[in-house]
């Protein structure tokens, strides 16, 4: 039998989360945000499922021709643009789409146009200040852009930096407005946070990524009340049981030691897998769908569940690192990070089951 720690991946949990993005902005354009292996889940496979998607983000061109190459067929955004004269010729090749966030390249369009027009998305520094032209850059580059033959279709474009906080969007939302309103370019500002609490940033085109996965962006509120699925569920099973007398520690440098006797269990998941080596005594699992909680510093395959209050659990018995029943949310705020690290970190050597 192979080591029991598998990641679960829940393609009707994608539709689902895809539909509840439809459900909240209507009357927008969805484009599903899937860089970084989309999220963990696995780039092609997320793609597939959300095959219902007006467009997918990524960062890199690889990514992006990993999706051509297996016949994806809608618009192709790459977040960060391009880096260099040498990535013209390919992103023309498969039709990409691009952000233009820099005056270098927009150098490079005028001056190493590729073999057919590029669609471009024109991105605008609201205030988060790491990717965009600044307010009054941004008419001259527009102006740039619509003249060279190199530009076909503009979108216009921003990020917002705390959509999931109290300081929310108002600055950054009348900074983008003040420069497009009235131009006739479709536009696009909303992350998932912003989607789900502020339906007057949704726009022509909604760039939703963590929401997609089943996780919410929101303090407030729990991914469930919004009718989101988890996707990923890790599992992993006991592999090992010790019964420890008061004053016995657990795992490396003894950091959890026992107050009383108790059972504890050894889980086949540690950092080696993906599960942050942070995350502190008390972190949330499931063992036999019963809340528990890690004792004592994560290994690199392995990690420590307090079966105090579960008798029933024995060899073999079932483990929830996070999805099911765990939301990610939860293990990520214990471990001091947040759900979307978690789900990109997780190990090429855990297996993956899907699940349809
Ligand atoms: C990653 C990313 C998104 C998606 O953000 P979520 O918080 O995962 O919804 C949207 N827009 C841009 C520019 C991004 O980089």
């Amino acid at each position: 039998m192979s080591r029991p720690l598998q990641a679960r991946i829940d393609l009707s949990a994608l539709r689902n989360n895809l539909e509840a993005v439809r459900r909240r902005a209507p009357a927008s354009r969805a484009m599903a945000v899937i860089k970084a292996n989309g999220y963990g889940h696995g780039i092609l496979r997320v793609a597939r499922a959300l095959c219902g998607a007006d467009g997918f983000a990524v960062t890199t061109l690889e990514e992006a021709a990993t999706l051509r190459r297996a016949g994806v067929e809608q618009p192709i955004l790459l977040l960060e643009g391009f880096f260099g004269a040498a990535d013209l010729a390919p992103i023309a090749r498969y039709g990409l789409s691009v952000v233009v966030h820099h005056r270098q390249q927009i150098e490079l369009l005028a001056h190493v146009p590729p073999p057919t027009r590029l669609d471009v998305f024109l991105k605008l520094n609201s205030g988060m200040n790491r990717l965009g032209f600044r307010e009054r850059e941004f008419g001259a580059a527009l102006g740039r852009l619509k003249e060279l033959p190199a530009v076909g279709d503009i979108s216009l474009m921003t990020h917002f930096a705390s959509a999931e906080e109290e300081g929310g969007i108002g600055a950054q939302l009348d900074v983008f407005k003040a420069l497009t309103q009235g131009l006739p370019y479709p536009c696009s500002l909303a992350n998932s946070a912003a989607l789900l609490r502020y339906p007057e940033a949704h726009a022509d085109w909604v760039r939703p990524g963590i929401m997609l996965y089943g996780a919410s962006p929101l303090a407030e509120r729990a991914a469930e009340e919004l009718g989101l699925r988890p996707v990923m569920t890790l599992e992993s099973e006991i592999i090992a049981v010790q019964r420890l007398a008061p004053g016995e520690r657990v795992g490396y440098g003894g950091t959890f030691v026992a107050p009383a006797p108790m059972r504890i269990g050894v889980v086949a998941c540690g950092y080696a897998d993906g599960y942050p080596r942070h995350a502190p005594t008390g972190t949330p699992l499931l063992v036999e769908g019963h809340p528990s909680r890690t004792l004592g510093r994560v290994s690199m395959d392995m990690l420590c569940a307090d079966l105090s209050d579960i008798p029933q659990a024995v060899v073999g018995s079932p483990v929830v690192l996070w999805g099911e029943g765990m939301p990610v949310e939860q293990v990520a705020h214990a471990a001091g990070t947040i759900s979307y690290q978690l789900l990109c970190a997780l190990a090429p050597r855990v297996p993956v089951r899907e699940e349809h």
